[in-house]
Protein backbone atom coordinates (compact mmCIF):
# COMPACT_ATOMS: atom_id res chain seq x y z
CA UNK A 1 0.00 0.00 0.00
CA UNK A 2 2.59 2.65 0.99
CA UNK A 3 5.08 1.39 -1.96
CA UNK A 4 2.04 1.80 -4.21
CA UNK A 5 1.65 5.29 -3.11
CA UNK A 6 5.56 6.21 -3.60
CA UNK A 7 5.31 4.34 -6.54
CA UNK A 8 2.90 6.79 -8.10
CA UNK A 9 4.67 9.47 -6.57
CA UNK A 10 8.19 8.81 -7.81
CA UNK A 11 7.66 7.68 -11.48
CA UNK A 12 5.08 10.39 -12.04
CA UNK A 13 7.35 12.51 -14.44
CA UNK A 14 8.66 9.30 -16.13
CA UNK A 15 7.08 7.48 -19.00
CA UNK A 16 8.53 4.25 -17.57
CA UNK A 17 6.40 1.81 -15.57
CA UNK A 18 8.76 0.65 -12.75
CA UNK A 19 7.41 -2.42 -10.54
CA UNK A 20 6.81 -2.46 -6.65
CA UNK A 21 10.05 -4.95 -6.72
CA UNK A 22 12.04 -2.21 -8.59
CA UNK A 23 10.94 0.59 -5.63
CA UNK A 24 11.71 -2.19 -2.83
CA UNK A 25 14.94 -2.68 -4.52
CA UNK A 26 15.90 0.59 -5.14
CA UNK A 27 14.95 1.71 -1.38
CA UNK A 28 17.02 -1.23 -0.21
CA UNK A 29 19.95 0.18 -2.33
CA UNK A 30 19.43 3.17 -0.88
CA UNK A 31 19.43 2.01 2.89
CA UNK A 32 22.67 0.00 2.05
CA UNK A 33 24.76 2.52 0.47
CA UNK A 34 23.55 5.03 2.90
CA UNK A 35 21.40 7.47 1.16
CA UNK A 36 18.56 6.26 3.58
CA UNK A 37 19.61 6.01 7.27
CA UNK A 38 17.83 3.30 9.50
CA UNK A 39 16.73 4.84 13.12
CA UNK A 40 18.70 2.94 15.22
CA UNK A 41 14.83 1.71 17.05
CA UNK A 42 13.56 0.24 14.40
CA UNK A 43 14.25 -2.91 12.45
CA UNK A 44 11.72 -2.29 9.35
CA UNK A 45 11.19 1.51 8.99
CA UNK A 46 8.94 2.95 6.78
CA UNK A 47 10.89 6.28 4.92
CA UNK A 48 8.31 9.00 4.24
CA UNK A 49 8.14 9.76 0.04
CA UNK A 50 10.64 12.95 1.30
CA UNK A 51 13.32 11.02 2.63
CA UNK A 52 13.10 8.64 -0.83
CA UNK A 53 13.10 11.85 -2.98
CA UNK A 54 15.88 13.21 -1.15
CA UNK A 55 17.77 10.15 -1.18
CA UNK A 56 17.32 9.54 -4.76
CA UNK A 57 18.22 13.14 -5.25
CA UNK A 58 22.27 12.66 -3.72
CA UNK A 59 22.29 9.41 -5.57
CA UNK A 60 21.53 11.44 -8.89
CA UNK A 61 23.76 14.29 -8.35
CA UNK A 62 26.62 11.25 -7.06
CA UNK A 63 26.13 9.57 -10.32
CA UNK A 64 25.99 12.78 -12.87
CA UNK A 65 22.36 11.47 -13.57
CA UNK A 66 19.74 14.21 -14.14
CA UNK A 67 18.21 15.44 -10.67
CA UNK A 68 14.74 14.23 -11.02
CA UNK A 69 14.35 12.91 -7.09
CA UNK A 70 12.01 10.44 -9.39
CA UNK A 71 12.97 6.79 -9.45
CA UNK A 72 13.44 6.86 -13.77
CA UNK A 73 14.59 3.65 -15.81
CA UNK A 74 18.03 5.85 -15.97
CA UNK A 75 18.36 5.72 -12.24
CA UNK A 76 17.44 2.00 -11.83
CA UNK A 77 20.14 1.36 -14.61
CA UNK A 78 22.80 2.84 -12.51
CA UNK A 79 21.88 1.00 -9.24
CA UNK A 80 22.22 -2.11 -11.19
CA UNK A 81 25.80 -1.29 -12.31
CA UNK A 82 28.87 -3.09 -10.59
CA UNK A 83 30.38 -1.07 -7.85
CA UNK A 84 32.26 -1.08 -4.44
CA UNK A 85 30.65 -2.71 -1.68
CA UNK A 86 31.38 -0.01 0.94
CA UNK A 87 28.26 3.00 1.66
CA UNK A 88 28.78 6.11 0.08
CA UNK A 89 28.23 8.50 3.40
CA UNK A 90 26.79 11.43 1.58
CA UNK A 91 23.29 13.07 1.47
CA UNK A 92 22.35 16.58 -0.52
CA UNK A 93 23.76 18.11 1.98
CA UNK A 94 27.10 17.56 2.94
CA UNK A 95 28.98 15.50 -0.27
CA UNK A 96 32.24 15.92 1.18
CA UNK A 97 33.71 12.35 1.38
CA UNK A 98 34.01 11.16 4.29
CA UNK A 99 37.90 10.34 5.55
CA UNK A 100 38.05 7.03 7.26
CA UNK A 101 40.81 7.23 8.52
CA UNK A 102 44.67 7.47 8.31
CA UNK A 103 48.11 5.28 8.58
CA UNK A 104 50.38 7.41 10.97
CA UNK A 105 53.46 6.04 8.49
CA UNK A 106 54.06 6.73 4.88
CA UNK A 107 55.72 2.93 4.31
CA UNK A 108 53.64 0.47 3.86
CA UNK A 109 53.95 -3.25 3.16
CA UNK A 110 51.11 -5.11 1.19
CA UNK A 111 50.71 -8.91 0.70
CA UNK A 112 48.90 -10.57 -1.67
CA UNK A 113 47.24 -14.05 -0.37
CA UNK A 114 45.70 -15.59 -3.81
CA UNK A 115 45.52 -14.75 -7.14
CA UNK A 116 43.03 -14.40 -9.31
CA UNK A 117 43.11 -17.53 -12.30
CA UNK A 118 41.68 -14.99 -14.30
CA UNK A 119 44.58 -13.26 -14.81
CA UNK A 120 47.36 -15.60 -13.16
CA UNK A 121 50.14 -14.43 -10.59
CA UNK A 122 52.20 -12.50 -12.85
CA UNK A 123 49.58 -10.03 -14.22
CA UNK A 124 47.81 -9.99 -11.02
CA UNK A 125 50.50 -8.73 -9.21
CA UNK A 126 51.10 -6.37 -12.23
CA UNK A 127 47.66 -4.77 -11.39
CA UNK A 128 47.86 -4.31 -8.28
CA UNK A 129 51.54 -2.55 -8.18
CA UNK A 130 50.33 -0.64 -10.66
CA UNK A 131 46.87 0.25 -8.36
CA UNK A 132 49.30 1.03 -5.60
CA UNK A 133 51.39 2.90 -7.82
CA UNK A 134 48.38 5.91 -8.24
CA UNK A 135 48.57 6.84 -5.07
CA UNK A 136 52.48 7.15 -5.19
CA UNK A 137 52.71 9.28 -7.51
CA UNK A 138 50.88 12.41 -5.77
CA UNK A 139 52.02 11.47 -2.28
CA UNK A 140 54.88 10.40 0.14
CA UNK A 141 53.38 7.28 0.55
CA UNK A 142 55.42 4.20 -0.34
CA UNK A 143 54.74 0.68 -0.96
CA UNK A 144 56.29 -2.16 -0.88
CA UNK A 145 55.13 -6.12 -1.48
CA UNK A 146 55.89 -9.11 0.73
CA UNK A 147 55.51 -12.46 0.53
CA UNK A 148 55.39 -13.45 4.13
CA UNK A 149 54.57 -12.02 7.44
CA UNK A 150 52.10 -9.38 8.57
CA UNK A 151 51.74 -6.86 5.75
CA UNK A 152 50.08 -3.59 6.82
CA UNK A 153 48.07 -4.31 3.80
CA UNK A 154 46.45 -7.50 3.15
CA UNK A 155 45.06 -8.36 -0.16
CA UNK A 156 42.79 -11.42 -1.29
CA UNK A 157 40.40 -12.67 -3.44
CA UNK A 158 36.91 -14.58 -2.51
CA UNK A 159 33.81 -16.22 -3.75
CA UNK A 160 30.66 -15.68 -2.10
CA UNK A 161 31.49 -17.70 1.39
CA UNK A 162 31.80 -16.84 4.80
CA UNK A 163 34.64 -15.52 5.10
CA UNK A 164 33.78 -12.05 4.94
CA UNK A 165 31.69 -10.63 7.31
CA UNK A 166 29.61 -9.30 4.44
CA UNK A 167 29.79 -11.84 1.66
CA UNK A 168 29.95 -11.21 -1.91
CA UNK A 169 27.47 -11.49 -4.11
CA UNK A 170 28.22 -13.31 -6.95
CA UNK A 171 28.89 -11.98 -10.79
CA UNK A 172 28.00 -8.32 -10.83
CA UNK A 173 26.67 -5.46 -8.61
CA UNK A 174 29.60 -5.61 -5.49
CA UNK A 175 32.99 -6.02 -7.09
CA UNK A 176 35.50 -5.88 -3.88
CA UNK A 177 35.48 -4.04 -0.25
CA UNK A 178 38.17 -2.60 2.11
CA UNK A 179 38.62 -1.93 5.23
CA UNK A 180 39.49 1.29 6.79
CA UNK A 181 43.16 2.18 8.47
CA UNK A 182 45.04 0.87 9.85
CA UNK A 183 43.22 -2.61 9.58
CA UNK A 184 44.36 -2.58 5.57
CA UNK A 185 42.06 -5.12 4.96
CA UNK A 186 41.13 -5.58 0.97
CA UNK A 187 38.68 -7.86 -0.83
CA UNK A 188 38.01 -8.66 -3.96
CA UNK A 189 35.10 -10.59 -5.49
CA UNK A 190 36.54 -14.00 -7.05
CA UNK A 191 32.95 -14.32 -8.95
CA UNK A 192 34.00 -11.02 -11.19
CA UNK A 193 35.73 -11.45 -14.32
CA UNK A 194 39.34 -9.65 -13.64
CA UNK A 195 41.08 -8.35 -16.89
CA UNK A 196 43.68 -6.00 -17.84
CA UNK A 197 43.54 -4.20 -20.87
CA UNK A 198 39.87 -5.23 -22.07
CA UNK A 199 36.74 -3.33 -22.79
CA UNK A 200 35.37 -6.27 -20.70
CA UNK A 201 35.11 -7.59 -17.49
CA UNK A 202 36.23 -5.78 -14.40
CA UNK A 203 40.15 -3.99 -14.79
CA UNK A 204 41.44 -5.46 -11.69
CA UNK A 205 44.07 -2.43 -11.54
CA UNK A 206 41.59 0.63 -11.63
CA UNK A 207 39.06 -1.57 -9.10
CA UNK A 208 42.64 -2.04 -7.21
CA UNK A 209 43.41 1.47 -6.82
CA UNK A 210 39.73 2.16 -5.40
CA UNK A 211 39.92 -0.22 -3.12
CA UNK A 212 43.67 0.76 -1.71
CA UNK A 213 42.44 4.32 -1.33
CA UNK A 214 39.92 3.22 1.16
CA UNK A 215 42.68 0.85 2.85
CA UNK A 216 44.23 4.85 2.65
CA UNK A 217 41.36 6.39 4.45
CA UNK A 218 39.06 7.80 1.68
CA UNK A 219 35.88 7.27 1.67
CA UNK A 220 33.98 7.68 -2.13
CA UNK A 221 33.68 10.92 -3.92
CA UNK A 222 30.81 12.46 -5.10
CA UNK A 223 32.38 12.85 -8.74
CA UNK A 224 31.14 9.77 -11.08
CA UNK A 225 34.50 10.06 -12.66
CA UNK A 226 36.94 10.26 -10.29
CA UNK A 227 38.61 6.69 -9.06
CA UNK A 228 36.69 7.18 -6.18
CA UNK A 229 33.62 7.03 -6.66
CA UNK A 230 31.40 4.33 -5.97
CA UNK A 231 30.15 2.95 -9.05
CA UNK A 232 32.77 1.36 -11.44
CA UNK A 233 33.35 3.46 -14.65
CA UNK A 234 34.28 0.44 -16.90
CA UNK A 235 38.19 -0.15 -18.13
CA UNK A 236 40.02 3.48 -19.69
CA UNK A 237 43.16 2.92 -21.18
CA UNK A 238 44.68 6.17 -20.24
CA UNK A 239 42.80 6.18 -16.62
CA UNK A 240 44.00 9.30 -14.37
CA UNK A 241 43.06 10.30 -11.03
CA UNK A 242 40.38 12.99 -11.09
CA UNK A 243 41.66 15.95 -9.11
CA UNK A 244 39.57 15.11 -6.38
CA UNK A 245 41.24 11.88 -5.52
CA UNK A 246 44.45 13.93 -5.71
CA UNK A 247 43.08 16.31 -3.06
CA UNK A 248 41.86 13.64 -0.75
CA UNK A 249 45.24 11.17 -0.57
CA UNK A 250 47.28 14.91 0.02
CA UNK A 251 44.51 16.08 2.45
CA UNK A 252 45.68 12.81 4.35
CA UNK A 253 49.31 12.66 3.66
CA UNK A 254 50.45 15.55 1.93
CA UNK A 255 52.40 16.74 -1.23
CA UNK A 256 54.98 13.74 -2.75
CA UNK A 257 58.53 14.54 -1.54
CA UNK A 258 60.48 16.37 -3.94
CA UNK A 259 62.82 14.46 -6.25
CA UNK A 260 66.79 16.12 -4.88
CA UNK A 261 67.92 17.66 -7.99
CA UNK A 262 71.08 15.58 -9.76
CA UNK A 263 73.19 18.04 -11.74
CA UNK A 264 75.91 15.10 -12.20
CA UNK A 265 75.71 12.70 -14.17
CA UNK A 266 75.30 9.00 -12.48
CA UNK A 267 77.60 6.07 -12.54
CA UNK A 268 75.92 3.09 -13.93
CA UNK A 269 73.94 1.38 -11.87
CA UNK A 270 75.50 -1.44 -10.38
CA UNK A 271 74.23 -5.47 -10.62
CA UNK A 272 71.49 -6.30 -8.65
CA UNK A 273 70.16 -2.65 -7.71
CA UNK A 274 66.81 -1.31 -8.99
CA UNK A 275 67.74 0.92 -11.95
CA UNK A 276 66.48 4.53 -12.10
CA UNK A 277 64.18 5.02 -14.87
CA UNK A 278 65.38 7.97 -15.21
CA UNK A 279 69.54 7.33 -15.65
CA UNK A 280 69.67 3.55 -16.30
CA UNK A 281 70.29 2.10 -19.82
CA UNK A 282 68.13 0.27 -21.72
CA UNK A 283 68.90 -3.02 -22.94
CA UNK A 284 65.74 -3.55 -24.59
CA UNK A 285 62.00 -1.99 -25.14
CA UNK A 286 59.21 -3.20 -26.82
CA UNK A 287 55.66 -2.97 -27.21
CA UNK A 288 54.46 -5.95 -25.03
CA UNK A 289 51.35 -7.77 -23.88
CA UNK A 290 48.75 -5.09 -22.51
CA UNK A 291 49.29 -2.58 -25.18
CA UNK A 292 52.43 -1.40 -22.47
CA UNK A 293 55.66 -0.02 -23.32
CA UNK A 294 57.73 -2.27 -21.30
CA UNK A 295 61.75 -1.19 -20.84
CA UNK A 296 64.36 -3.82 -20.14
CA UNK A 297 67.67 -2.93 -18.01
CA UNK A 298 69.96 -5.12 -16.31
CA UNK A 299 67.56 -7.63 -14.22
CA UNK A 300 64.53 -5.31 -14.48
CA UNK A 301 61.77 -4.08 -16.13
CA UNK A 302 59.78 -1.27 -16.13
CA UNK A 303 56.15 0.51 -18.19
CA UNK A 304 56.25 3.50 -19.40
CA UNK A 305 52.59 5.17 -20.00
CA UNK A 306 51.81 8.13 -21.26
CA UNK A 307 52.18 10.04 -18.20
CA UNK A 308 55.67 8.55 -17.32
CA UNK A 309 57.36 5.41 -15.96
CA UNK A 310 56.22 2.92 -13.39
CA UNK A 311 59.04 1.16 -10.66
CA UNK A 312 60.79 -1.54 -11.98
CA UNK A 313 60.19 -4.75 -10.95
CA UNK A 314 62.30 -8.01 -11.49
CA UNK A 315 62.29 -9.37 -15.20
CA UNK A 316 61.63 -13.27 -13.54
CA UNK A 317 58.65 -11.35 -11.74
CA UNK A 318 56.72 -11.22 -15.13
CA UNK A 319 58.91 -13.73 -17.10
CA UNK A 320 59.54 -16.40 -14.68
CA UNK A 321 62.66 -18.02 -16.92
CA UNK A 322 63.68 -15.10 -18.61
CA UNK A 323 67.64 -14.13 -17.93
CA UNK A 324 68.19 -10.40 -17.34
CA UNK A 325 70.80 -8.18 -19.19
CA UNK A 326 69.16 -8.60 -22.45
CA UNK A 327 70.28 -8.08 -26.14
CA UNK A 328 66.94 -7.22 -27.93
CA UNK A 329 63.07 -7.95 -26.77
CA UNK A 330 60.32 -7.64 -29.53
CA UNK A 331 56.88 -8.46 -29.51
CA UNK A 332 55.32 -9.16 -32.77
CA UNK A 333 51.22 -7.36 -33.41
CA UNK A 334 50.85 -10.39 -36.16
CA UNK A 335 51.43 -13.48 -33.99
CA UNK A 336 50.99 -12.06 -30.40
CA UNK A 337 54.28 -13.89 -29.60
CA UNK A 338 57.09 -12.00 -27.63
CA UNK A 339 60.82 -12.30 -28.67
CA UNK A 340 63.90 -12.31 -26.03
CA UNK A 341 67.13 -12.36 -27.50
CA UNK A 342 70.25 -13.05 -25.34
CA UNK A 343 73.81 -14.32 -26.60
CA UNK A 344 73.32 -16.71 -29.13
CA UNK A 345 69.53 -17.52 -28.26
CA UNK A 346 66.12 -16.50 -28.79
CA UNK A 347 63.15 -16.71 -25.33
CA UNK A 348 59.12 -17.04 -26.90
CA UNK A 349 56.70 -16.10 -24.61
CA UNK A 350 52.94 -16.09 -25.23
CA UNK A 351 51.71 -13.79 -23.27
CA UNK A 352 53.80 -14.74 -19.93
CA UNK A 353 54.19 -18.40 -20.54
CA UNK A 354 57.30 -19.63 -21.85
CA UNK A 355 56.22 -21.56 -25.60
CA UNK A 356 57.60 -25.45 -25.37
CA UNK A 357 60.84 -25.66 -26.57
CA UNK A 358 62.47 -22.83 -25.83
CA UNK A 359 65.07 -21.11 -25.32
CA UNK A 360 66.52 -21.97 -28.82
CA UNK A 361 69.52 -21.36 -30.58
CA UNK A 362 69.51 -18.38 -32.75
CA UNK A 363 69.56 -19.59 -36.71
CA UNK A 364 70.53 -17.60 -39.51
CA UNK A 365 70.87 -14.35 -37.63
CA UNK A 366 74.03 -13.64 -35.24
CA UNK A 367 74.77 -13.49 -32.14
CA UNK A 368 74.47 -10.75 -29.66
CA UNK A 369 72.05 -8.46 -32.13
CA UNK A 370 71.69 -4.84 -30.51
CA UNK A 371 67.79 -4.56 -31.09
CA UNK A 372 65.01 -5.69 -32.49
CA UNK A 373 61.69 -4.68 -32.81
CA UNK A 374 58.14 -5.32 -35.30
CA UNK A 375 57.37 -3.04 -38.41
CA UNK A 376 53.51 -2.29 -39.17
CA UNK A 377 53.64 -2.00 -42.98
CA UNK A 378 55.07 -5.20 -43.71
CA UNK A 379 54.43 -7.48 -40.30
CA UNK A 380 57.99 -8.68 -40.35
CA UNK A 381 60.48 -8.73 -37.56
CA UNK A 382 63.79 -6.35 -37.74
CA UNK A 383 66.51 -7.88 -35.50
CA UNK A 384 69.59 -4.67 -36.06
CA UNK A 385 73.31 -5.58 -35.27
CA UNK A 386 75.83 -2.92 -35.99
CA UNK A 387 75.31 -1.07 -39.20
CA UNK A 388 72.83 -3.92 -40.63
CA UNK A 389 69.83 -5.23 -40.26
CA UNK A 390 67.34 -8.26 -40.95
CA UNK A 391 63.71 -8.74 -41.73
CA UNK A 392 62.18 -11.90 -40.56
CA UNK A 393 58.55 -12.82 -41.38
CA UNK A 394 57.56 -15.25 -38.84
CA UNK A 395 54.94 -17.20 -40.81
CA UNK A 396 56.03 -17.74 -43.75
CA UNK A 397 59.40 -18.68 -45.12
CA UNK A 398 62.27 -15.85 -45.50
CA UNK A 399 65.86 -16.15 -47.41
CA UNK A 400 67.96 -14.47 -44.33
CA UNK A 401 70.91 -15.30 -46.73
CA UNK A 402 70.29 -11.46 -48.51
CA UNK A 403 70.77 -9.87 -45.22
CA UNK A 404 72.75 -8.01 -43.47
CA UNK A 405 71.24 -5.07 -45.62
CA UNK A 406 72.69 -1.55 -44.34
CA UNK A 407 70.23 -0.41 -41.71
CA UNK A 408 69.96 3.28 -43.85
CA UNK A 409 68.24 1.68 -46.49
CA UNK A 410 65.65 0.86 -43.71
CA UNK A 411 64.86 4.03 -42.06
CA UNK A 412 67.24 6.95 -42.88
CA UNK A 413 69.10 8.90 -39.97
CA UNK A 414 69.29 6.22 -37.52
CA UNK A 415 72.41 5.64 -35.50
CA UNK A 416 74.49 2.50 -35.86
CA UNK A 417 74.38 -0.29 -33.02
CA UNK A 418 71.29 0.79 -31.14
CA UNK A 419 70.52 0.33 -27.41
CA UNK A 420 66.86 -0.67 -28.22
CA UNK A 421 63.82 -0.03 -30.62
CA UNK A 422 60.43 -0.79 -31.50
CA UNK A 423 56.98 0.55 -32.43
CA UNK A 424 54.30 2.67 -30.75
CA UNK A 425 50.82 2.35 -30.60
CA UNK A 426 50.54 5.17 -33.16
CA UNK A 427 53.08 3.55 -35.44
CA UNK A 428 55.76 5.67 -34.97
CA UNK A 429 59.26 3.83 -34.47
CA UNK A 430 61.57 4.87 -31.69
CA UNK A 431 64.95 4.05 -31.56
CA UNK A 432 67.09 4.66 -28.37
CA UNK A 433 70.95 5.16 -28.46
CA UNK A 434 72.63 5.98 -24.76
CA UNK A 435 70.65 9.15 -23.57
CA UNK A 436 68.71 10.28 -26.50
CA UNK A 437 66.13 8.68 -28.96
CA UNK A 438 64.99 9.02 -32.44
CA UNK A 439 61.89 9.62 -34.05
CA UNK A 440 61.14 7.28 -37.22
CA UNK A 441 58.09 8.95 -39.18
CA UNK A 442 55.92 5.88 -40.60
CA UNK A 443 55.15 7.13 -43.90
CA UNK A 444 58.34 8.42 -44.99
CA UNK A 445 60.36 5.91 -43.01
CA UNK A 446 62.94 8.36 -41.90
CA UNK A 447 64.06 10.98 -38.51
CA UNK A 448 61.86 13.36 -38.16
CA UNK A 449 63.02 16.87 -37.39
CA UNK A 450 64.06 17.89 -34.40
CA UNK A 451 65.44 14.20 -32.99
CA UNK A 452 67.15 12.68 -31.76
CA UNK A 453 65.76 14.02 -27.71
CA UNK A 454 67.04 13.09 -24.35
CA UNK A 455 65.42 9.97 -23.61
CA UNK A 456 65.21 11.17 -19.84
CA UNK A 457 63.46 13.75 -20.03
CA UNK A 458 60.81 13.54 -23.13
CA UNK A 459 60.21 9.70 -23.22
CA UNK A 460 59.91 8.61 -19.15
CA UNK A 461 59.04 12.57 -18.54
CA UNK A 462 61.85 12.35 -15.86
CA UNK A 463 62.63 15.87 -14.38
CA UNK A 464 65.84 17.57 -14.72
ZN1 LIG B 1 34.61 2.08 -2.60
Amino acid sequence: MEYLMLLVLLTAASSIALSGDELKQAVDYLKNYGYLHTPLDSMNPNYSPGEIVEALRAFQKVTDLPISGKLNAATVTMMNKPRCGLEDSFNNKSLKYRVMGHWRKKMLTYRIYNYTPDLGQAKTRLAIQNGFRYWSEVSPLRFREVNRGTADIKISFHRKDKSCPVPFDGRGRVLAHADAPESGIVHFDEDELWTEGKDHGSNLRIVAAHEIGHALGLGHSQYYSALMGPVYNGYRANFKLHPDDIRGIQALYGKPNPVPPSRNPSPPVPAGTVPNPCKANMDAVMLGPLRKAYVFSGQYVWTVSNTGYNTPILISVLWKELPGKLNAAVHSQRTGKSYFLKGDKVWRYTGFKLDRGFPKLLANIPANVDSALYLHKNQKLIFIKGAGYWQWDEIGPTDLSSYPKPIGQLFHGIPSSPDAAFTWTTGHIYVFKGTQFWRVNKQHQAVEKAYPLSTARHWMQCDD
